[in-house]
């Protein structure tokens, strides 16, 4: 069989490529790539598979190139992240031609622009659309372009139709986790380890503005696929599953078919997800709850109505508030996330962010500023309006600001940032409340959290006297 390497490849930072988006990780925390995850499902029946997790591994560029030399592949399907594009293609670069493989892209970056970065990089060999697609396998073993496939061809003539398409129910097949290094793995939002990474279903209806899942078609994985690999994980002892769908409450029924389907084939095990506020109530959170659910993920973005409307979030302040009392009297905790510098944003908006976050008081909050990702109607409209650098490619949700809409700064927006984490995480009452529960679900992994990320903001100086823009 041809062999195939799938690469998620090193990495300066540790840059999150996973499922298309891009932020780095902070405090050492990093989970399975489901882009690769689901990739080594579908392909391990026609290809003798390798993986390697570069970023996981601590791997410099060198010692993955070796690693890339011992397994020889024909080819090498890599992972391009946000955060990292122009490393990510430089080695792509030197991997394709050192080894004379075939290298296939995946990632957010090249969804829609997949033809025009084959156009402009001749050592890459196809674009992957959409990697839960069920006929990718075929294509890529028979050298064809396909749907959600771009391939360039033996006379380096592009091919394939630039267009992710979503085919009825899709299956991956169980991923061949004994491939991946497991035990690298590890986020605050796992009580438990080992932990998987687990899709049940792609895109989102949604379509929030800044965001790259509202422009991916919705689509849901079979629930036989899905059960299947539920039954797969229990055998091998993981103990905690993060769905990594975009909004896995679309779908009330669903919801409710899936959490019988952990019951039934793995109780036991803990998970998490990312919900909708407007799709959850009581009686919904109960269900999960008592299927293994201890912590969703609920994108509250903003303070303001005003913004959430204007980027089409289909929630505001009320439906939020009642998601989080339901989470809370359910027992569930929750990761809010927050976005500054959305442009039409107002230094007053932002302080209204700050206050909700410090109302709803979620177990962890994620503050991030607003980016133009390739792909998202935000790029369209800040590139439309030049307010980023036309020539920027490369975007961080948590790192700096890039948009100069002529409304607030990037330096107010990055102060900001600073100033929220440091407002909501330096309390007294909610230190000693991560600490207690974090010791009681993974405790070396939270003194492994503090020591990274102290040694980080040591190196940068980043708590070095930092205000509030207001
Ligand atoms: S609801 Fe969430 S996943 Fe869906 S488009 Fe909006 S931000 Fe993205």
């Amino acid at each position: 069989m041809p062999r195939l390497l799938l690469l998620n490849p090193p990495s300066e930072r540790m840059a999150i490529r996973d499922n298309y988006y891009g932020c780095s990780s902070k405090a050492g925390y990093y989970w399975p790539p489901i882009d690769l995850l689901a990739l080594s499902g579908k392909l391990r029946r026609y290809f003798t598979l390798s993986v390697i997790d570069a970023v996981a591994q601590g791997l410099p560029p060198g010692k993955c190139m070796s690693l890339i030399k011992d397994f020889e592949p024909d080819i090498i399907v890599m992972l391009a992240g946000p955060v990292t594009l122009k490393s990510d293609l430089e080695f792509a670069s030197r991997a394709g031609a050192v080894f004379k493989s075939r290298v296939f892209l995946s990632g957010g970056p090249l969804l829609f622009h997949g033809k025009e970065f084959l156009d402009r990089y001749d050592f890459i060999d196809g674009v992957i659309l959409n990697f839960a697609d069920n006929n990718l396998a075929e294509h890529i073993l028979r050298a064809e372009e396909g749907y959600n496939l771009l391939y360039r061809g033996a006379g380096g003539d592009i091919r394939g139709e630039e267009k992710i398409r979503c085919r009825g129910d899709f299956s991956y097949g169980v991923p061949a986790y004994e491939l991946f290094p497991l035990k690298r793995y590890r986020t605050p939002l796992a009580w438990k380890k080992p932990l998987a990474c687990v899709k049940s279903s792609f895109g989102c209806p949604v379509g929030c503005g800044f965001c790259l899942y509202g422009r991916l078609p919705y689509a849901a994985r079979s629930l036989d696929d899905l059960f299947a690999e539920f039954r797969y994980l229990k055998r091998a002892g993981i103990k905690e599953i993060m769905f990594s769908d975009p909004n896995f409450t679309v779908n009330r029924a669903r919801v409710e078919a899936i959490c019988e389907g952990i019951s039934r084939n793995c109780k036991g095990i803990r998970w998490s997800a990312a919900a909708h506020a407007a799709s959850i109530d009581r009686g919904l959170l109960r269900v999960m709850k008592s299927a293994g659910c201890h912590l969703l993920e609920i994108g509250v973005e903003s303070g303001s109505d005003r913004i959430l409307q204007l980027y089409g979030k289909r929630s505001d302040r009320s439906t939020v508030e009642k998601a989080f009392d339901a989470c809370k009297l359910e027992g569930i905790d929750v990761l809010g996330y927050f976005i500054f510098g959305l442009p039409g944003e107002s230094a007053l908006d932002m302080r209204a962010t700050l206050d909700l976050a410090l109302e709803l008081d979620p177990y962890i909050a994620s503050f991030s500023v607003a980016c133009p990702f390739l792909g998202t109607p935000l790029e369209d409209e800040c590139r439309r309006k030049g307010w980023i650098d036309p020539e920027t490619e490369e975007f961080d949700s948590s790192g700096k600001a890039s948009i100069n809409c002529g409304g607030l700064s990037p330096a107010e927006v990055n102060k900001m940032k600073e100033y929220a984490y440091r407002k909501f995480y330096l309390r007294p009452g909610k230190i000693l409340k991560i600490a207690l529960q974090s010791l009681k679900r993974t405790p070396l992994d939270f003194l492994y959290y503090l020591w990274y990320f102290f040694s980080r903001a040591a190196m940068t100086g980043r708590f070095a006297g930092r205000r509030s823009v207001l």
